[in-house]
């Protein structure tokens, strides 16, 4: 699925920081893997680059067929709109919209014509548990279902991989066991490869296989 060659990552500005040192991994389809590590040492770096949010400087990543580091910016952003699906900490989800528009955002990029958007959201609201909460705006949800239209936005697309940012970062212990019951039943269904970032080891004991990054060089845990 993925395989990444010596890939480096630096940022430079002011001061130049190293944020990835020769990454070399290969993450099978359908794995569930737990990335942990320090603050600072290159977590979000890493997604962003599995995530084709952003491109390495050195070395190089592909996802299936496609070699990310060298596409133009349009291609890249067709793939991440149409194979990869995101969850945040904090939902990102569109405060003034409804959990069904919130979802049916994820397919207008795709050219999805309107009745088949709509018909996709309702379903995937449904997946998470929320068919009876469409209409409602996010400021009329809990955190965990807050989190769950976004796990819906996420997962409407039909992506080949989930990429989630500390999922539970800010739901309660109770809420976290739902949301990481979910994650991994949908995980489990529907064949996706599932990479989540997280602090807490309680989440990265659930995973198949768990990285560990610090100064920018991953190792297994
Ligand atoms: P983590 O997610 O593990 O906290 P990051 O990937 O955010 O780590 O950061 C790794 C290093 O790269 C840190 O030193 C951070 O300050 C730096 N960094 C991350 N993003 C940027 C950026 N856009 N510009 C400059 N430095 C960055
Ligand atoms: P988290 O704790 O969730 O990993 P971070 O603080 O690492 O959050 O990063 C949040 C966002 O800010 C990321 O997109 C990261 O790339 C960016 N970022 C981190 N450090 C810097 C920095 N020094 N300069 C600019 N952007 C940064």
């Amino acid at each position: 699925m993925y395989r990444l060659e010596n890939v480096g990552k630096q940022y430079t500005g002011t001061r130049t920081v190293t944020a990835l040192k020769h990454v070399t991994l290969e993450i099978p389809a359908g794995q569930l893997v737990a990335i942990q590590g320090p603050t600072g040492g290159g977590k979000s770096t890493l997604l962003q680059m599995l995530g084709a949010l952003d491109r390495p400087t050195s070395g190089t990543i592909t996802l299936g067929s496609d070699e990310l580091s060298h596409l133009p910016d349009g291609k890249l952003g067709r793939i991440r709109a149409k194979e990869i699906g995101f969850v945040f900490q904090g939902f990102n989800l569109i405060p003034t919209l409804t959990a069904q528009e919130n979802v049916e955002t994820a397919l207008e990029p795709l050219g999805i014509p309107a009745a088949e958007r709509t018909r996709r959201a309702t379903e995937a609201l449904a997946s998470v548990g929320l068919a009876e909460r469409t209409s409602h705006v996010p400021g009329e949800l809990s955190g965990g279902q807050q989190q769950r239209v976004a796990i819906a936005r996420a997962l409407v697309k039909e992506p080949v991989v989930l990429l989630a940012d500390e999922p539970t970062g800010a739901l309660d212990e109770e809420t976290r066991d739902e949301i990481l019951n979910l994650l991994e039943g949908l995980w489990r269904d529907r064949g996706l490869t599932l990479i989540i970032v997280t602090h807490d080891s309680a989440v990265a004991k659930r995973a198949e296989r768990r990285l560990h990054i610090k100064n920018g060089v991953v190792t297994e845990r």
